[in-house]
C-alpha cells in the first residue's frame, strides 16, 4: 500500500493526470497531450507524482475495450480535421467522406403514429398531391438540407472504429496509459477540490458485499483529474452534486439513441458517404438517420427524446418500425444485422454545462455541455473541448503552474469561451424549447433559432426529466379508452411484461415480421448485435433505492424504456435488474419518475459498472 495516498485497506498510487472515460472528448485531450509529451524537440515535462520519471498520465475506461461506445456518426469534423490535417478517410476503418446528404420527411404508412392535427393536414395534402409533391415510398425529400444541420465536407464514421484508431495513435506515443475494463467509482473529493479517483471494488456480490476474492478499488491520487465520462457518468454527476451547478444550468433535455449496423443487401444502390436525416416517423417526435460506410455497411438509428410524452416508450420496437418504413426498407430489405447498441445523449447543450474546472479537476465532452442540439452534433464538439483542455494543461505544465481552479479557468475556459463551441452553443441554447409545446412548435423553434442566431426561440425550458413524462391515458386519449389501458396494465403486470408492446399493438402498430437476419427479437439483438457481457465480481450498477417508491410508481418508465430488457417488472412491484443484459445506455436513470423529496435525485441509482456492449462497430 502507498501510505498517505489511499484510504485504509486500499491500494494506492500517485499519477500526475488521471482521466475518466475514453470517448471522443478524451481522444481529443490525449491526442494533443501525448503529442506534446512525445515531442523530442521540446523540453521533457517531469512528473511531480513520481520524481525522476516523465509525466504520469493514466486513463480509465469503463467498457471492456476502447471503442465499445455508441454513436451515429456523421460530423463536420472541424476539430478532428484540425488535429489530423489532411485526414484521409481510408486511414480509418468504416470512414467515408460525406457525399450525398438528404432530409426525408416520413409519412406514416401504417396509420398508427400519434400525429398532431397540423401534421395530419400536411400529410393529407402531400398524399393528395402524390408525385407532384415529391412523395415517393411514403416520404418526401426536403428540397435542401438546412444550413444548421448539414455535414458537407465532413465524414461518416463508426464511433468504435474512430475511437480505436485514435487510441492507437495515442498509445503509439508511449507517453500515456489507457486501461479499459476499469470503471472509476468516484472522484476523491476534498472540500471543493478533487485529489484523484477511486476505482470500483471487485470480488463483490450483486449487492456489493465482499466475497473471497474481494479487491477494494484502488485510490489513484492525481494533480489533475480529467472527467470525460459522457452523459450519465457517475463521476460527473457526483461533481454536480458536490460542486453544485452554475445558476440556471441543469440536465433537463436528453434522448436515447438506438442504432443498428447493417450489412446492406446487394440490391442497395446507396453509395458510401450517403447521409439521410429523417423526421416524421415512427412518431413525429422521433428523428432518425441512415449513414452509409464503405463496404456496403450502414448505420441506421433513431432518437427517442425526453419530450416524447408517452411513458410506454420503447426504442427497440420503434426502431423496427422505422427500419420497415418503405423509404428505408427499399434500401435495407434483405440486409443483415452486424451490430446493435444504445446510449443516451445529454441534450441540454450549453444550459447543461456544469462547473467546468476547479481545484484539481476539469470536465470535457458531452457531460460538460458540449453537445449541440441544433446541429445534431456531439462528437466533434466533445473532441474539441478535449483539445482545448490539453492545450491549456500543456501551457500550465510548461510554466510549472499548479492545477488550481484559477489557473485551469485561465488556461482552459478562456480557450473554450473564445471558440466556435461557445458561439454555436449559445445559438443552440434554446433551440429545442419549442418541443415542450409540441412537435410542430418544436420544429419551428429550431428553424427560428437558427435563422436569428439564437435571438428568437419558441417555448420554454424543459422541466426536470422526471416531471416531463405524461400519462398513458393522455398519450392514448381518443385511441385507447382508459378502462382498456387499465385492463392492459393489469394483464401485463400479471404476466410480468412491459406494457409497450400490448399498447402499440392495440394502437394499430402492425406486428413486426421477424426475418432472423435484420428484424430479430430484442433478445436476439443482444446476442447477435450487442454481444452484451457482464463479468462476475462487480456490484449491480443499477439499483432501486426506495422499494416503496417503486411500488407506488404507476408509470414505471424504467421498465418500458430499458434498451435491453434488463429491467423487468418485479413480482412485488419493485423492478428487477439483470446485469447480463445491460448495455449501460443510462436511459433508465433519465426516465425514473420517482423524484426523491423534490431534489434532483431520483429513485434509480446508476453507478459505474463493468461490461456491457462488446462491439467496436457502433
Ligand atoms: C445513437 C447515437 C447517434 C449519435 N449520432 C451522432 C452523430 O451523428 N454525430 C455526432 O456528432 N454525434 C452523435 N451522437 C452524439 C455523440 O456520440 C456524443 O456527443 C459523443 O459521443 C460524446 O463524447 P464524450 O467523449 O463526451 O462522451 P462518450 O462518448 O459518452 O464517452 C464517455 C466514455 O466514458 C466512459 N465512462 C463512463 N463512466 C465511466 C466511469 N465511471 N469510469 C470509466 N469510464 C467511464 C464511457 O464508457 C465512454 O466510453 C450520437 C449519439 C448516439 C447515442
Ligand atoms: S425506478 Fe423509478 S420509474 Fe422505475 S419503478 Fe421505481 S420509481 Fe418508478
Ligand atoms: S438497465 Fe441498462 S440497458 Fe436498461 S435502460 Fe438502464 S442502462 Fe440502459
Amino acid at each position: 500500500m502507498n501510505e498517505g495516498i489511499a484510504a485504509p485497506g486500499r491500494q494506492g498510487m500517485a499519477v500526475d493526470i488521471a482521466c475518466v472515460g475514453f470517448g471522443p472528448a478524451m481522444a481529443g485531450f490525449l491526442t494533443t497531450l501525448s503529442r506534446r509529451l512525445a515531442d523530442a524537440d521540446r523540453p521533457p515535462i517531469p512528473s511531480a507524482a513520481a520524481p525522476g520519471l516523465p509525466l504520469q498520465v493514466v486513463c480509465y475506461e469503463r467498457a471492456d475495450d476502447v471503442g465499445f461506445g455508441v454513436s451515429g456518426v456523421v460530423t463536420r469534423a472541424r476539430g478532428i480535421r484540425a488535429a489530423f490535417p489532411g485526414l484521409d478517410a481510408s486511414q480509418v476503418p468504416m470512414a467515408a467522406p460525406v457525399r450525398d446528404e438528404k432530409v426525408l420527411y416520413l409519412l406514416d404508412p401504417v396509420g398508427a403514429s400519434r400525429r398532431p392535427g397540423a401534421l395530419r393536414a400536411a400529410d393529407a395534402a402531400l398524399r393528395a398531391l402524390g408525385r407532384l409533391a415529391g412523395v415517393d415510398h411514403h416520404a418526401v425529400e426536403l428540397p435542401w438540407t438546412p444550413g444548421f444541420l448539414h455535414k458537407r465536407g465532413g465524414f461518416v464514421f463508426s464511433m468504435g472504429q474512430l475511437m480505436q484508431w485514435m487510441a492507437g495513435q495515442v498509445l503509439a506515443t508511449g507517453t500515456v496509459q489507457v486501461w479499459p475494463g476499469t470503471p472509476v467509482a468516484e472522484a476523491l473529493v476534498d472540500g471543493a477540490a478533487v485529489r484523484g479517483v477511486r476505482l470500483v471494488d471487485q470480488g463483490v456480490d450483486r449487492q456489493g458485499r465482499p466475497g473471497e476474492a474481494f479487491l477494494p478499488g484502488m485510490d489513484v491520487a492525481a494533480g489533475l483529474t480529467v472527467v470525460a465520462d459522457g452523459p450519465v457518468g457517475t463521476v460527473g454527476r457526483q461533481l454536480d452534486e458536490v460542486m453544485g451547478t452554475p445558476r440556471g444550468h441543469g440536465r433537463r433535455d436528453w434522448a436515447v439513441g438506438m442504432k443498428l449496423v447493417v450489412d446492406l443487401p446487394e440490391s442497395c444502390a446507396l453509395p458510401e458517404g450517403t447521409v439521410l436525416h429523417t423526421l416524421g416517423f415512427p412518431e413525429p417526435e422521433i428523428f432518425g438517420f441512415l449513414y452509409v460506410h464503405p463496404g456496403r455497411v450502414a448505420s441506421v438509428g433513431i432518437f427517442v427524446p425526453s419530450w416524447f410524452e408517452s411513458p410506454a416508450r420503447t426504442s427497440y420496437r420503434y426502431l423496427q418500425h422505422f427500419v420497415r418504413h418503405p423509404a428505408l426498407w427499399r434500401h435495407l430489405g434483405g440486409g443483415r444485422l452486424r451490430s446493435w447498441g444504445a446510449k443516451s445523449i445529454l441534450e441540454s447543450g450549453r444550459r447543461g454545462e456544469p462547473v467546468l474546472a476547479g481545484d484539481g479537476f476539469a470536465r470535457i465532452g458531452e457531460g460538460s455541455g458540449s453537445t449541440n442540439v441544433l446541429t445534431s452534433s456531439g462528437v466533434d464538439e466533445a473532441f474539441t473541448t478535449g483539445v482545448q483542455l490539453a492545450e491549456g494543461v500543456i501551457e500550465l505544465l510548461e510554466a510549472g503552474r499548479p492545477f488550481t481552479s484559477a489557473n485551469l479557468r485561465a488556461a482552459y475556459l478562456s480557450r473554450r469561451r473564445a471558440s466556435w463551441i461557445e458561439a454555436e452553443g449559445r445559438v443552440a441554447e434554446r433551440a429545442r424549447d419549442g418541443f415542450q409545446r409540441g412537435v410542430v412548435t418544436g420544429l419551428l423553434g429550431m428553424v427560428l433559432s437558427a435563422a436569428t442566431r439564437g435571438q428568437i426561440a419558441l417555448g420554454e425550458e424543459a422541466p426536470h426529466p422526471a416531471d416531463a413524462v405524461g400519462t398513458l391515458e393522455a398519450f392514448y386519449a381518443g385511441r385507447i379508452p382508459p378502462a382498456e389501458i387499465a385492463r392492459i396494465r393489469a394483464d401485463c403486470e400479471a404476466r410480468g411484461l412491459p406494457l409497450h408492446d400490448a399498447l402499440m399493438d392495440r394502437a394499430g402498430w402492425p406486428p413486426v415480421a421477424l426475418d432472423g437476419e435484420l428484424l430479430v427479437t430484442h433478445q436476439d439483438a443482444l446476442l447477435m448485435g450487442g454481444k452484451v457481457q457482464a463479468a462476475p465480481g462487480y456490484a449491480d450498477h443499477v439499483t432501486f433505492l426506495h422499494p416503496e417508491i417503486c411500488r407506488a410508481c404507476r408509470k414505471r418508465v424504467c421498465v418500458e424504456i430499458c434498451s435491453a430488457e434488463a429491467i423487468r417488472p418485479g413480482e412485488d412491484g419493485v423492478p428487477t435488474f439483470d446485469r447480463e443484459k445491460c448495455v449501460h445506455c443510462g436511459a433508465c436513470l433519465w426516465s425514473c419518475t420517482g423524484r426523491i423529496d423534490g431534489t434532483e435525485r431520483v429513485n434509480l441509482d446508476f453507478r459505474a459498472g463493468a461490461g456491457g456492449l462488446h462491439s467496436a462497430e457502433n
